[in-house]
């Protein structure tokens, strides 16, 4: 059996309003999206909650996907919700509510014969229940990840828990606003180097529309977004970027500076497809063939040759 990824992270009803239309307590979710993304690279487990308003149609959906759901419970009592809004520009969702419902008193479990894989991604949740997840996994075998997400409402109300996650993490995604809200740093450079020396990794912070920058020893790198014409609704980009960019890694088989740029470039043009639906709708009938004919876009599109002056 192919060692699965194993996510934790919400499993959400999502109203969202952008300038281009809206969508009533659609499935969303940072381990959707993230799983969805990660799907399309390696086998994937998640570890979450669900009340008993969630679609049940949606799960199989997902297990259509070769996506495992057996770490998900459904309890009675709500679904996890969140209402967001963007404005014209779509960069920075504003959440206007946060339900955290069954999530609240949520236990995580991960099944036994999960325990020892590999690969995991602790995708943005309370960082108590990402702690958990970690706790139970086996230590992981060489070659392998562990990543983790963030976002501000869990930087404002947990930051020493998310602190404890850092030394030893393989990779930490965080976007532009929530690196400086959890360093005190405004420069992007002087904040990665701080969580580089609390021991992560490789730093990748996700700057929206202006693309990714990814730090680690090894020094710097930085990739454009996929230029979209109609970007509808940004919801999961990260989720998204961050799933891919997991998945890619884990069927690449090693961990180098190397496969962590082309993970980048996965995680963006999955991200772009996320963007450019409404909810899960970018994500959820997207080919492998559709991702890998936008990733060859992608290469050309930043693909740099110097261009020299021979003789002036
Ligand atoms: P992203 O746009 O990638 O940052 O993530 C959007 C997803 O995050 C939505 O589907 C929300 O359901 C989910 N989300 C919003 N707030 C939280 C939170 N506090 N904890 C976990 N997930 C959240």
């Amino acid at each position: 059996m192919k060692e699965h990824i194993v996510i934790v992270g919400s499993v959400a009803l999502d109203s969202i309003t952008t300038p281009f239309g809206k969508i009533n307590r659609g499935v969303g979710g940072s381990s959707v999206y993230s799983s969805l993304a990660a799907s399309f690279f390696s086998p994937v487990a998640i570890i979450g909650v669900v009340g008993a308003d969630f679609p049940g149609g949606f799960l199989a959906k997902l297990n259509k996907k070769g996506i495992n759901t057996d770490g998900i419970k459904r309890e009675p009592g709500k679904t996890f919700f969140w209402r967001g809004k963007y404005s014209w520009d779509i960069s920075t969702a504003i959440s206007l509510d946060t339900q955290l419902n069954v999530f609240e008193k949520f236990d995580p479990s991960v099944p036994e014969y999960l325990r020892a894989s590999k690969h995991l991604f602790l995708a943005n949740i309370d960082p108590v229940l990402q702690k958990k997840v970690l706790k139970q996994m086996k230590p992981r075998k060489s070659g392998g990840f562990t990543a983790l997400d963030t976002m501000n409402f869990w930087i404002e109300s947990k930051k020493k828990h998310i602190g404890a996650l850092l030394p030893g993490l393989g990779a930490l995604l965080i976007n532009e606003a929530e690196i400086r809200q959890y360093t005190g740093e405004h420069s992007i450079i002087k904040a990665a180097r701080q969580l580089l020396k609390k021991g992560v990794k490789t730093v990748v912070v996700k700057k929206g529309e202006y693309g990714v920058g990814c730090f680690s020893q090894k020094g710097m790198f930085f990739l454009p977004a996929y230029p979209l014409e109609d970007a509808v609704d940004p919801t999961g980009a990260g989720d998204s970027f961050a799933g891919a960019f997991m998945g890619y890694l884990a069927s690449s088989g090693k961990i180098t500076w190397k496969s962590i740029k082309k993970a980048a470039a996965y995680g963006t043009v999955i991200s772009s497809f996320t963007v450019s639906g409404f909810g899960v709708n970018g994500l959820i009938d997207l080919k492998k063939s559709d991702v890998d004919k936008r990733y060859r876009e992608f290469v050309e599109l930043v693909h740099f040759e110097e261009v020299r002056r021979i003789g002036g």
